[in-house]
């Protein structure tokens, strides 16, 4: 296995021929209404892959109007929730068996391992599937003693059209948060997938069709954000708005939803993620966990730990075992076995990445390792280290969103707690301790949406995942994510009983 230049130099081509371009209307592939098509680029060769359809105001309208009438008409609301469980039950065994399939496109449009994408991105869809079909005939109201006679019961209705826009990070796994859940309560969608990565989305909702869901159900328009994405944010026919992207554009879609028909909103946004070190830790294993923390998935994760406080005691030995780790890091083609890193999905994040690097530099962080692009073609980087990152510099405040750890060292539990909670951000934290006191004290001092203790991005279906602050509100996953996609109606009848 090479970590050289080589690796990526020469591109592997995947046995696969892109088959599905077109936006998913009403059940069918169609064009768009304009005509246009957008290319979308392998992030390993800088070459473009397939022109996919791009939707606009028009095919938004379109996606809109089938999902109404699939939800005000049905079939589906109407289908017995059993029913509707089975077909998602389908959709999940249709999964795996498109497994290579599904990992090649989401590999090849995003530039992550094939390994990750097959091993987990792919088997995540099946198993948050099964979860939520799981859960479509257990979702039930409530009856309640009132003042007065009166018989008093709630029913929980799915709440309508469901508006989703995902980004590019993990395509597949955005997805299924967002439609898994939708579908189990009985709404339709009409979803938006990031213009950089719109294939293994296509490839899922046609395999949700063969698995029986009617069409109008789901529609998936691929496009761009300032045109597609804000049609769904403003548009009056949609019942409900889920988004997951950036905190800049969590306000801008916020402020669409409200100044058109107010719909209600969840928001899973941006993180810059505490990861704490105590002074108990073993090193060794440590140093491996903060890595897999900020460096999984080319670094490009909501909740990577991309803030490393460690305790002073073991500060430099855990600072030249954190650059080992990062130089053995194997970076390469996607699809060669054995790499750990691929290139990041596009030449603009490539070149954002880059820029907090220069930026990193010139406010005084020392650079450990990395810090320059991996070999001469294709969107890579040198897993990069800083060491003795202050609070106030850039690299330490923003989302960097790229293979970049900061570590900073601290002294006292008092003090790394103020520290770590002072963000804008509030996605997740990494504590790794022997101490139980510590862990409990951490876990709750600590203002994030989930605390990792001795573990990090667990991601099992029924765990709810979401921010505090400004990384958003509501949760996606587990049985809170039911609640983003459900109405509640208070039904109160009299009761006339003269006998009783
Ligand atoms: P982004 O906000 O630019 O794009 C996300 C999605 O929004 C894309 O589909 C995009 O086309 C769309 N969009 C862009 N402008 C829009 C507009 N004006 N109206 C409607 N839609 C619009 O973010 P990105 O750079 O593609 O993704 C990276 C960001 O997403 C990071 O900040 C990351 O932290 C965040 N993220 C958060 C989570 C989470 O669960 N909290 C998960 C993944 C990514």
């Amino acid at each position: 296995l090479s970590t050289s230049a080589e690796a990526v130099a020469e591109p592997i081509k995947p046995s696969i021929s892109i088959g599905l371009t077109n936006l998913l209307i009403n059940g069918k592939f169609v064009e768009a209404a304009s005509g246009k098509t957008f290319p979308t680029i392998d992030p390993r060769t800088e070459e473009v892959i397939a022109h996919v359809a791009e939707g606009d105001v028009e095919d938004v309208n379109r996606a809109v109007k089938a999902a109404r009438k699939a939800f005000d008409h049905g079939p589906w609301p109407k289908m017995t929730p059993y029913q509707r469980s089975k077909i998602l039950l389908k959709f999940a065994d249709k999964v795996e068996e498109h497994a290579d399939e599904l990992a090649t496109l989401e590999s090849l449009d995003s530039g992550k391992p094939y390994e990750q994408s097959r091993h987990i991105e792919v088997p995540g869809v099946a198993r948050l599937f099964r979860y939520y079909a799981g859960w479509a005939d257990k979702i039930h109201g409530l009856t309640m003693p009132a003042d007065g006679a009166y018989a008093v019961q709630t029913l929980h209705e799915p709440i309508g059209v469901a508006g989703q826009i995902i980004p590019w990070n993990f395509p597949l796994l955005m997805f299924t948060w967002k439609v898994g859940p939708a579908l189990a309560c009985g709404n339709t969608i009409v979803l938006k997938t990031a213009e950089q990565t719109p294939l293994s989305a296509l490839l899922v909702g046609k395999l949700l069709h063969e698995a029986g869901l009617p069409e109008g159900v789901l529609n998936i328009v691929s496009g761009f954000g300032p045109t597609a994405g804000a049609a769904i944010a403003s548009h009056m026919d949609i019942d409900k708005l889920a988004f997951t992207g950036s905190t800049e554009v969590g306000k801008i879609v916020s402020q669409a939803a409200a100044a058109s028909n107010l719909k209600p909103v969840t928001l899973e946004l941006g993180g810059k993620s505490p990861f704490i070190i105590t002074e108990d830790s073993d090193i060794d294993h440590a140093v491996e966990l903060s890595h897999f923390a900020l460096f999984f998935n080319q670094g490009q994760c909501c909740c990577a730990g991309s803030r490393t406080f460690v305790h002073e005691s073991i500060y430099d030995e855990f600072l030249e075992k954190a650059k080992a780790r990062a130089l053995r890091r194997v970076v390469g083609d996607p699809f060669q076995k054995g790499v750990e890193q691929g290139p990041q999905v596009s030449d603009e994040q490539f070149d954002k990445v880059m820029g907090y690097i220069k930026i990193g530099q010139e406010e005084g962080a020392r650079l450990l390792t990395g810090g320059e692009r991996f070999g001469s073609k294709g969107y890579y980087i040198k897993p990069t280290i800083f060491a003795d990152v202050q609070d106030g510099m850039t690299i330490s405040k923003e989302e960097i969103f790229g293979p970049v750890q900061s570590i900073t060292k601290y002294k006292k539990l008092s003090e790394v707690i103020e520290r770590a909670n002072a963000s804008p951000y509030g996605l997740a934290a990494g504590v790794f301790t022997k101490n139980l006191d510590t862990a409990n004290t951490l876990s709750r001092a600590l203002r994030v949406g989930t605390v990792w203790i001795n573990c990090f991005d667990v991601f099992d279906a029924a765990i709810p995942f979401g921010g505090y602050k400004m990384s958003g509100h509501g949760r996606e996953k587990g049985v809170y994510s039911l609640n983003n996609y459900l109405q509640v109606k208070a039904v109160v009848t009299p009761i006339r009983d003269p006998a009783w």
